[in-house]
């Protein structure tokens, strides 16, 4: 057993990924790169830390930056709650810790949006604070290696996984270790297919012995999937203006920008969609503007927990008006439009558009 830790350094030092924040442990980058990462694929969140990073590169330089401009960096990276929190928690360290990233676990953890995965990693990397991390991946070679079949997801998984942990814990080289397991799993020990014939823990390994790698890690049946339905009004003028509106309720995609929106239980049809009657029961048009509906486009886009089925009417309109000010709707022209941060479906809509495949 007390091997395990030195087969897991040895096959960090033999294997690791050249990843650009692991180049110097840089207490920003670290924190950075750990928040990006958390839902993400390191290839698909790596270009992304190294715009963020280009932008601003230290904490007081994104502290000192708008919201929009994190959230329009972020644009595509999906749970836009991370970069809101990452951003808070930038002028927090700004104004309150002499912006200084703080140095223990139990501090980082008050931090906004820095939970207990966050801090270690932080801790443990970049001031070699002896806390291990337990993410998707080390709960998935844990869980292997000991055979624990209480679901990782459950209260009581998570203690158990804990305890396992610490018995193979370097606690003289935290970071390392850290960093070593997290890359075992994503390497070696995958989802999927482990390498367990190639495995150099495969000696130790309780799933592997009982040959039932694949019934590891036990899961809590996952949260059913609901459908919305988004009706969108991409509502054009002929001097080139759009209407916009920043979301700023408790819902998915706060403080990102969309068009005029109906939501509703159920598909709506393309000539419902296309006719003024369904979008002035909500919107409400001064009565003598003179809209020409063209066409609709849908798309779906999946989040963790919701399927969006979303609509996309595109109309013309020969004026501007003020009326949808009331509302809190803006009148963009479609480069300020582009430059606002959006959910990537609607930037791709918009892209699709600027390039005159729509309209
Ligand atoms: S033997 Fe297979 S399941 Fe066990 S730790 Fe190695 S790769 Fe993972």
């Amino acid at each position: 057993m007390e091997d395990i830790k030195y087969l897991l350094i040895k096959f960090f030092e033999e294997n690791k990924r050249d990843l650009p924040f692991r180049k110097e442990r840089n207490a920003y980058h670290i924190l950075l790169s750990e928040i990006i990462m958390q839902q993400t694929r390191i290839d698909q969140g790596t270009p992304y830390f190294l715009r963020i990073v280009e932008k601003f590169p230290t904490i007081n330089h994104l502290a000192a930056a708008a919201e929009d401009e994190l959230l329009r960096l972020w644009q595509g990276l999906g749970y836009y709650s991370r970069a809101r929190n990452l951003h808070a928690t930038a002028k927090n360290i700004a104004d309150n810790y002499g912006g200084i990233i703080p140095n223990a676990f139990a501090e980082l953890r008050k931090l906004k949006g820095i939970g207990d995965y966050t801090a270690a990693a932080v801790a443990s990397i970049a001031f070699n604070e002896p806390v291990p991390v337990v993410d998707g991946n080390v709960m998935r070679v844990v869980a292997r290696l000991f055979a624990i079949d209480v679901p990782v997801n459950s209260a009581q998984g998570k203690n158990i996984i804990k305890e396992k942990l610490l018995t193979i814990f370097l606690a003289e080289e935290p970071g390392l270790f850290n960093e070593a397991i997290m890359e075992f799993g994503a390497l070696q020990c995958t989802p999927a297919n482990p390498n367990c014939p190639r495995c150099v823990l495969k000696g130790y390994c309780q799933a592997y012995k009982m040959s039932a790698t694949h019934k590891f890690p036990v899961k809590l049946a996952p949260q059913e999937v609901k459908a919305r339905y988004l009706n969108y009004l991409v509502l054009l003028s002929n001097n080139g203006r759009i209407w916009m509106r920043q979301r700023n309720d408790k819902d998915i995609w706060k403080n990102l920008y969309e068009f005029p929106l109906i939501e509703t239980e159920n598909v709506v049809a393309n000539e419902t969609l296309l006719h003024i009657n369904f979008w002035n029961k909500h919107l409400s048009f001064p009565e003598k503007v003179n809209i020409t509906f063209q066409k609709t486009v849908r798309k779906s886009h999946k989040l963790t927990h919701r399927l969006l089925n979303i609509s996309f009417t595109f109309a013309a309109v020969d004026e501007i008006f003020d009326y949808f000010s009331d509302k809190g709707f803006i009148s963009v022209s479609i480069e300020e439009a582009e430059k606002k941060p959006k959910p990537i479906v609607i930037a791709n809509i918009l892209t699709e558009f600027i390039n005159c495949k729509l309209f």
